[in-house]
């Protein structure tokens, strides 16, 4: 249930509320809001007289449903805007791994000939396998700091764990949580304490409620800028990496308030197939597409069969503009 305070009730008030209830306490444009879960069937009597407007709920899908906010949220990422009436489709570009400056540099260049204003590159890589190339680390996101500020991108990386959460909380416009780390609690906790935009993904094995849930871990927490990524699911497919989840992201646009970015580079996972995928999700009115690119994919130090050339890249851009406007949407 989420409780909506009335104005004016003192602090040490809306505490004792919130420990009664054993509820979340978030402040929104100076605002008391009480979140506790979805037990909570109506407003107890003694409380009442404290709560403004309230709204229950029939599972734990609470902040980011569409009963709750019926607009969708917007959110900033660096010195763009997407979700709400925005109607922008971020382009988000890069790179799977950042591997050298000339690399990233190059990666950087494209965008920006191209016009977009987002990039992307992974420091801390999550691997399937220990011996597998495992990010620069801190030296791969101080690559993308500098492009930021050479070239005006966007930036974004992945977190890993929560070793390191606090280094991409500070350089990156957006952090990115992975697909494998969608239930780590370290990580999940650290992104609800800061107001730096959260691009969740969903794991692999996940139900559309528990990738919700994962977005309410950080909502509760106070940071309303969430960003939701399908990136494809297991199923018994096995000649595609995984299967994207076309039907997952309707059901997400028709119940929850969050923006909503595909990825259909490694739902795929080979990159002839990306362009045409990438087309499919355009025509769904989306909020964001993540396409990986890299100078030479052939060497790619990770997801090689996925990654597009940068002829690739353009050829399909040129062909997503169109689609994206017929849907109302302008990719930036
Ligand atoms: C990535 O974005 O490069 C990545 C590792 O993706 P995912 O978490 O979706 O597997
Ligand atoms: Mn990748």
């Amino acid at each position: 249930m989420i409780l909506h305070l009335k104005q004016n009730i003192d602090k040490s008030q809306v505490e004792i509320l919130a420990e009664k209830l054993n509820a979340f306490h978030i402040v929104n444009d100076g605002r008391n809001i009480l979140i506790s879960g979805s037990g909570m069937k109506e407003v107890p009597a003694e409380i009442s007289q404290f709560v403004d407007e309230s709204w229950v709920f029939a599972n734990d899908i609470q902040l980011a449903s569409k009963n709750y906010r019926s607009e969708k949220r917007e959110v900033r990422i660096g010195n763009v805007l997407i979700g709400g009436n925005t109607g922008n489709t971020v382009l988000i570009g890069g790179p799977c791994s950042v591997e050298s400056e000339e690399q990233i540099r190059s990666a950087a260049e494209l965008l920006k000939k191209l016009n977009l204003t987002t990039l992307r590159g992974g420091c801390y890589k999550p691997r399937t396998s220990p011996y597998s190339f495992q990010g620069m680390g801190l030296e791969g996101l101080k690559l993308l700091v500098k492009m930021k500020e050479e070239f005006g991108l966007n930036i974004i990386s992945e977190v890993r764990d929560a070793s390191h959460v606090q280094d991409i909380i500070e350089y990156s416009d957006v952090v990115q949580i992975g697909a494998k780390a969608m239930y780590d609690q370290g990580i999940l906790r650290a992104c609800a304490k800061t107001q730096k935009p959260v691009l969740l993904k969903r794991g692999f094995g996940s139900t559309l409620q528990e990738f919700v849930q994962a977005a309410e871990f950080i909502l509760s927490g106070g940071n309303d800028n969430v960003i939701l990524c399908e990136r494809g699911i297991r199923t018994f497919e096995f000649n595609t990496r995984f299967t994207l989840d076309l039907c997952g992201v309707a059901w997400l646009q028709e119940y929850t308030n969050l923006p909503i970015i595909l990825d259909p580079s490694h739902a795929m996972g080979y990159a002839y197939g990306v362009p045409v995928l990438a087309k499919a999700c355009t025509a769904m009115g989306i909020d964001g597409l993540l396409i990986e690119t890299h100078p030479n994919p052939k060497v790619a130090k990770s997801d090689a069969s996925q990654q597009l050339t940068y002829d690739q890249f353009e050829t399909v851009l040129k062909e997503l503009r169109p689609i994206a406007e017929s849907v109302g949407y302008k990719i930036i």
